[in-house]
């Protein structure tokens, strides 16, 4: 099997994680810097470790967010800079102003906006006031959001001037628990639409040097949804000591130094684009990119040159997106910052790692993550070659198992490598959930002997690298086999004409289930019966006849959903003629300049 060997070569500065298995070996969670020391014994806040530990530190005057605006007219990117200082004046006036308004520790300030400065501010400033932050998509409709405001009980809404008339006004009457709506204006009129508050005159009145929140590691911080790729979101719950998750992560697995110039392309409104978009990096003190655009693939090839990213964190779906526009893009920039890219939220091909590495210079690092465990549990590193379509190994801290169902109700760890199984942790890592809001039964269901099951099959090899096999939902039986959807589809992806490819069991009385995929092509391909058949022939070769597609099928897009995953139960719910389930967090044409970018 082909190996990504790691080099000196492949690091132009020492990578924080050498070696893997002392690292691992000598890990314990109570080592990890105190990164709130200066609050006093026993307080945690993820704000004062992000923002106010460095406001008044060495890293003042560094710039903490560079928003690269949409091009002007002219086609111009522009970019605003808020330094680590300017950004903690802001946010220590946006804790202000929500004390004054009457909220405190515990209540609940909901954003939904796009990436704007007001976001990052309105978010950070709620943690340092020790209220619980819910960040919700900005494409989200009226529905999802009345639907997620209700399940998470709201007191406040942070959102925009469009937002709010265009989704939330009629919705209002339907949300008795928010007492506050808190509205930037988008430069279009002054003031705020009747019954809201305007967000810069609430920050102008607000005491700069409000005084943080004594919040304690237990206390909760953030609930996010899920991206309802399997079924209807789940609310999980996280507390303020999971930013030393955050702290770890971003040392081994992003390999932060406080020079990077980081790009997170996720949006706030996923969990990734609030861990490694907002806290991470932060508490490394680095300049973290975000673009308040939508996805184009000459922009981000643009702003990686540009801005001089060294540090790349992305997903899946951006890259199958970049594969699919084409080399003659990339060919037109340069990229000599950049020096490390990684990759999460779905199954990365092994194709799409050799591209980076072709393309870009540099291979693709998979991390496995979500929702639930706040955090990056398995990644690969700088510190080990990299298996291509391998997750990596778990990181310093974290232990992972592949566990087997038995029929008398029974969880045991699978010891043998190579074996298929559900994908396990040990709780004991500072940012795993502590609970599904509203949903107490479902999170006891979460464990068995003693470790939380993710509801993913992977194997493990025997070199300790991770496999990822599919979600339990989402596995085909097929004539006695199991068949994991990712094997599939990283088949189909190999082949040069295929961008995209999604594989679902469909019932069938002699098999069980057959296996059907549903393919994209990349841009100028035309589909044909012809290629159908060489992409048929091309499967069975790779995969062999038991578990090749029976069926292909082109389509011109996949269903995702808006955080980039796609959705297999759609496609098979459409297939049967099937009710469609929740579609709350589908990918819908972007209906404002800032939505619709992948996670
Ligand atoms: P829901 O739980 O509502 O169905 P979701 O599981 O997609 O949605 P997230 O928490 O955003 O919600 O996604 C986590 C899931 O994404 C993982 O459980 C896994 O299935 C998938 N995933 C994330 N990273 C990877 C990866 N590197 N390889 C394979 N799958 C991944
Ligand atoms: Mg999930």
């Amino acid at each position: 099997m082909d190996v990504i060997r790691k080099t000196p070569h492949d690091c132009s500065v020492r990578p924080n994680l050498t070696d893997y298995e002392q690292a691992r070996a000598q890990f314990h969670w109570s080592d990890v810097p105190p990164l709130c020391a200066g609050m006093g014994p026993g307080r945690c806040n993820i704000a004062y470790a992000a923002v106010d530990r460095h406001a008044e530190g060495p890293a003042a005057t560094r710039t903490a967010l560079r928003f690269v605006t949409d091009a002007g007219s002219d086609g111009a990117i522009t970019t605003r800079d808020l330094s680590y200082s300017e950004l903690g004046r802001l946010v220590r006036r946006f804790s202000g102003a929500l004390r004054s308004l009457g909220i405190h520790r515990g209540n609940r300030v909901f954003t939904i906006m796009n990436r704007s400065p007001e976001l990052y501010i309105a978010m950070l400033g709620a943690l340092r006031n020790g209220s619980v932050v819910s960040p919700l998509f900005s494409a989200f409709g009226p529905e999802p959001i009345a639907t997620r405001v209700s399940i998470g009980q709201a007191d406040v809404l942070v959102t925009t001037r469009a937002i709010y008339e265009r989704k939330i006004a009629k919705i209002r009457d339907r949300l008795p628990s928010v007492r506050h709506v808190v509205v930037v204006d988008d430069g279009k009129a002054g003031g705020a639409p009747p019954g809201t508050l305007n967000f810069w005159e609430c920050l102008d009145a607000a005491d700069e040097n409000a005084p943080i929140e004594p919040t304690a590691a237990d206390d909760p911080a953030l609930l996010h949804f899920t991206s309802g790729t399997t079924g209807t979101p789940k609310g999980a719950i996280h507390v303020h000591g999971a930013v030393a998750m955050h702290y770890v992560t971003g040392l081994y697995a992003l390999d932060l130094h406080p020079d990077d110039t980081y790009w997170c392309t996720a949006d706030p409104g996923w969990v990734t684009g609030t861990s490694y978009g907002i806290i991470s990096p932060l508490l490394h003190g680095v300049t973290s990119i975000v673009d308040e655009a939508e996805f184009d693939a000459r922009r981000w090839y643009q702003i990686l040159q540009d801005q001089g990213v060294s540090v790349w964190y992305t997903a899946p779906t951006a890259i199958r997106m970049l594969i699919k526009a084409g080399p003659e893009l990339p060919a037109q920039y340069r990229f000599p910052r950049l020096r490390f890219i990684a990759s999460v939220g779905e199954p990365l091909n092994p194709e799409a790692v050799w591209w980076g590495k072709r393309v870009l210079g540099l291979p693709i690092h998979d991390n496995w993550w979500q929702t639930e465990t706040g955090g990056i549990m398995i990644a690969n590193t700088p510190a080990f070659d990299i298996k291509p379509g391998s997750m990596g190994r778990p990181l310093p801290g974290v232990d992972a198992y592949i566990v087997r169902h038995n029929d008398d109700d029974t969880t045991e760890v699978v010891d043998e490598p190579d074996v298929e199984g559900e994908l396990a942790l040990k709780p004991g890592w500072p940012s795993m959930f502590r609970g599904y809001l509203g949903a107490e039964e479902r999170y006891r269901n979460s464990f068995a002997n003693g470790l939380y099951l993710t509801g993913d099959l992977a194997k493990k090899d025997a070199d300790g690298y991770f496999w990822f096999v599919g979600r339990k939902d989402d596995v085909i039986k097929s004539a006695g086999h199991l068949i994991g959807p990712f094997e599939v589809e990283s088949a189909l992806t190999d082949h040069p004409a295929v961008a995209e490819a999604a594989v679902i069991g469909i019932p069938d009385p002699t098999v069980g289930e057959m296996v059907k995929a549903f393919v994209t092509l990349k841009n100028g391909v035309v589909a044909d019966e012809d290629l159908r058949l060489e992409l048929l022939g091309h499967a069975r070769k790779r995969l062999g006849a038991a578990v090749a597609p029976k069926d292909i099928e082109f389509v011109d897009a996949l269903p995702h959903t808006s955080s980039g995953k796609i959705m297999r139960r759609l496609l098979k719910a459409r297939e049967l003629g099937l009710p469609e389930g929740d579609t709350s967090t589908i990918e819908r044409q972007p209906d404002h300049r800032a939505e619709g970018v992948p996670s």
